[in-house]
């Protein structure tokens, strides 16, 4: 009924009948012609059971719905090879979506494997005639899936589109465009993957022509124009070869293969060449007839010698399909010779029955069995290789799945979740966005992605096919070098609205750290010379930056600083209060200085006689972390004043310690850490070897944050086949609290060694 106003038609009931039951003798009369078994009662059945539920029903184009299901159920049978339990569900296949019988009814009726295939269809159908518009990925992401449980839901559904996509015609323009559209994206190429080539081929001139009319109508004009110019090309190329063949005595065809109005299409417009230098006669086909018992193989070859005599061929375009068929079945021998017009032609030696799979797929293949085909254990074995390909990460299913990145998705990508969750992303997106569009909550989180269970950086960028798992921490929050990691629009706007508000609260407490110093001094009247001077010392240009970078910590005030600050107005003061409040000063330069000075006496005020308490006063130390060494509370440490009466907190075994024992031992001081719990957080880095598995990084992670309520402030991992290293920093108070962490963490499986470093 295709191109064919139904309703013009002016049918009788009685001649609609009869068209109705000539639709069907025509499936049943194919499915006789077939090799399977002949299970006719079940199908009568099944296409009586459909007729009766959808009766009264018609489709948009005005004709009975009951021939929708006759359709698809020849192309099943006829144009796919299926067997009776495809036919069966074929004509059932809109039964449960459409009328108000149930999956159980079809159960009790036809049994569960027939069930489960139309539960199968009806689960992904919706968005093809119904309201129930769907995501072109999203409906692709169910195809995948429900590939899983019967590769013949994928079969009929691919039967059902591409009835659809014939008869699209009386569809309204925007649903065309719809279904089209997801024609070309899901459906051809899952077509291809499962060695559909012709069903592929026509379902992409279908979408092209509903999507681009215009163009579709003028490369046909095209086509039809050059055709005569064609046919002489040929002719000429054929002539010699046919001679030989003949004189093999082999039965063959030899054809030429006009390329699809589509692929024409999409190599003047990928290639950016005219249709005069992509019409060309560009292959041709050789298919020959011969018995089971005969050597295909040779053949092939010997078509192959027949031709290299007479054409001179292309020395590396040679493929042999034949003692190594491709994943998907296809079997052919392939050479490229240089034609009478000076262009190379592709030609292409199959046997008939190669060329059936190379057409229709892995399902001829029952054509060829020898007595009556179960199609149970064939699907079986066709089954396993579908799913096989599409599970096993090996480079089939790599181009697979690069198939449809390159021909569909050049502007987006597909990703999937640890649970098959399917994704759309721009191109470039990174974990980070992947994270963001999962929630906000988890993007705010996010400290690392599992890519193909492999770790990396919240900044990898992903590629389509990518299974990617976010890993999170309680502790992580955005940074403002993550703007720079995400492609998505929702990604940045959360970061930047993360980063300013957390920006606005740290400027407020900066804020308030300064002024109270001030207050504390009661030198509000200066406050104004106090804060230009501090920031022209740390050479910050606002105010606003200056109250941050003490707010963050960046930072930090000595409680005696206004004092000192007011007090001594010496230029070089300041350098000397704020040995290491600058990220850029290196603290032992100071220490050095002040040895060259030859200062060996301590002016200090400091009893070095007695143990100096190391503590925490209003957020104000009276200690400074010696850098070179970093040690936290709980470490065996020891003090040195410096110059400016600060006491430097070194770790008992570092060496810049173990150079000023020597040389100032007057200056050295013993120090414990205060008893009380301190309110100060101090960072250690922990680094952690171990082999790679699915879920360490959770488990760690788990560990850390929710058992041991330790923040992450830094996480670094780095995998490489099999083994990973991960150099973490934590927010602790003391070394005691690390010492268990490395103990706990150490308990986890694959973890083979934890150390503290710095
Ligand atoms: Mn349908």
């Amino acid at each position: 009924m295709d191109n064919v106003d139904y309703k013009s038609l002016g049918l009788t009931p009685e001649q609609e009948d009869n068209m109705i039951e000539e639709a069907f003798q025509d499936v049943l009369n194919g499915y006789l012609r077939s090799n399977h078994r002949k299970k006719v009662e079940i199908i009568k059945r099944a296409y009586q059971f459909a007729k009766e539920a959808h009766k009264g029903i018609r489709r948009r184009s005005g004709e009975p719905y009951i021939l929708h299901p006759i359709a698809v159920a020849k192309i099943v049978s006829q144009e796919i090879g299926l067997g009776s339990t495809s036919i069966c569900a074929a004509f059932l296949h809109d039964v449960v979506e459409d009328t108000e019988y149930t999956v159980e009814d079809i159960e009790n009726n036809f049994g569960k494997k027939i069930a489960i295939i139309v539960d199968g269809l009806t689960k992904i159908s919706g968005g093809i005639f119904g309201d129930k518009a769907s995501v072109q990925a999203e409906n692709f992401r169910k195809l995948l899936l429900t590939m899983a449980e019967d590769i013949r839901v994928i079969l009929i559904k691919m039967a059902d589109r591409l009835h659809n996509m014939r008869t699209l015609g009386s569809m309204l323009p925007s649903k065309q465009y719809k279904i089209a559209g997801e024609t070309q994206y899901v459906y051809a190429p899952l077509a291809h993957r499962l060695g559909l080539f012709a069903i592929k081929t026509e379902l992409e001139d279908l979408s092209f022509k509903y999507q681009h009319p215009d163009k579709y109508a003028e490369i046909c004009e095209k086509i039809k124009d050059t055709q005569g110019q064609r046919d002489e090309v040929f002719k000429d190329f054929a002539a010699p070869i046919r001679q030989k063949l003949d004189d093999m005595g082999l039965k063959y065809t030899l054809t030429t293969r006009v390329k699809s109005a589509y692929s024409i299409w999409h190599k003047m417009e990928t290639k950016h060449v005219p249709f005069e230098e992509v019409y060309d006669l560009y292959a041709v086909r050789i298919v020959f007839d011969c018995d089971a018992s005969d050597n295909e193989k040779a053949i092939c070859w010997n078509i192959y010698s027949a031709i290299t005599d007479i054409y001179r061929l292309h020395p590396t375009r040679t493929r042999d399909w034949v003692n190594t068929p491709k994943a998907n079945g296809y079997r052919a021998l392939h050479l490229t010779v240089m034609g009478t017009d000076g262009n190379w032609v592709e030609i292409q030696i199959r046997s008939t029955k190669m060329d059936d799979i190379a057409e229709r797929g892995f399902a001829a293949h029952w054509k060829y069995k020898i007595g009556e085909s179960d199609e149970e254990s064939e699907l079986e074995t066709w089954l396993k290789t579908i799913t096989d390909l599409l599970k096993e990460p090996g480079p089939n299913a790599v181009d697979f799945l690069d198939t449809i990145k390159l021909n569909l998705f050049a502007t987006e990508i597909i990703v999937f979740t640890p649970k098959g969750d399917l994704v759309t992303l721009p191109k470039d997106a990174s974990v980070l966005d992947l994270a963001y569009h999962l929630h906000t909550e988890i993007g705010s989180h996010c400290i690392a992605g599992k890519v193909n269970h492999r770790l990396v950086p919240i900044s990898y960028k992903l590629q389509s096919g990518d299974q990617v798992e976010v890993l999170t921490s309680k502790t992580q929050k955005p940074q403002a070098e993550w703007v720079g990691f995400v492609a998505t629009a929702k990604a940045k706007t959360h970061i930047e609205a993360s980063l300013k508000r957390e920006r606005k609260a740290v400027v407020e407490k900066g804020m308030a750290i300064i002024e109270k110093t001030i207050a504390d001094n009661s030198l509000e009247a200066e406050s104004n010379i106090l804060i230009t001077k501090m920031m022209g010392h740390f050479n910050i240009v606002t105010r606003e930056d200056l109250y941050f970078a003490v707010g963050n910590g960046n930072i930090e005030l000595p409680e005696n600083i206004v004092k000192t600050l007011i007090k001594k107005q010496s230029s070089g003061i300041l350098n000397r209060i704020w040995p290491f409040s600058s990220k850029n000063k290196k603290p032992e330069d100071e220490v050095t200085e002040v040895n060259e000075e030859g200062k060996t006496e301590s002016k200090s005020k400091i009893n070095t006689k007695k143990i100096y308490v190391l503590h925490t006063e209003n957020g104000v130390q009276n200690y400074l972390i010696a850098p070179c060494c970093n040690p936290i509370p709980g470490d065996d440490v020891l003090g040195f004043i410096d110059d400016n009466d600060n006491v430097i907190v070194h770790s008992m075994d570092c060496p810049t310690a173990n150079r000023l024992k020597s040389n100032y031992g007057n200056r050295i001081l013993a120090t414990r850490w205060e008893e009380s719990p301190l309110i100060t957080m101090f960072s250690a880095t922990i680094t952690i070897e171990g082999i790679d598995r699915m879920g360490i990084l959770q488990e760690l992670i788990h560990e850390i944050s929710t058992n041991m309520a330790i923040n992450i402030r830094k996480l670094n991992i780095e995998a490489t086949e099999g083994v990973f290293t991960c150099e973490l920093v934590v927010m602790v108070s003391d070394a005691k609290i690390v010492n268990r962490l490395c103990k706990q963490i150490k308990k986890i499986d694959g973890v083979k060694s934890t150390a503290r470093t710095n």
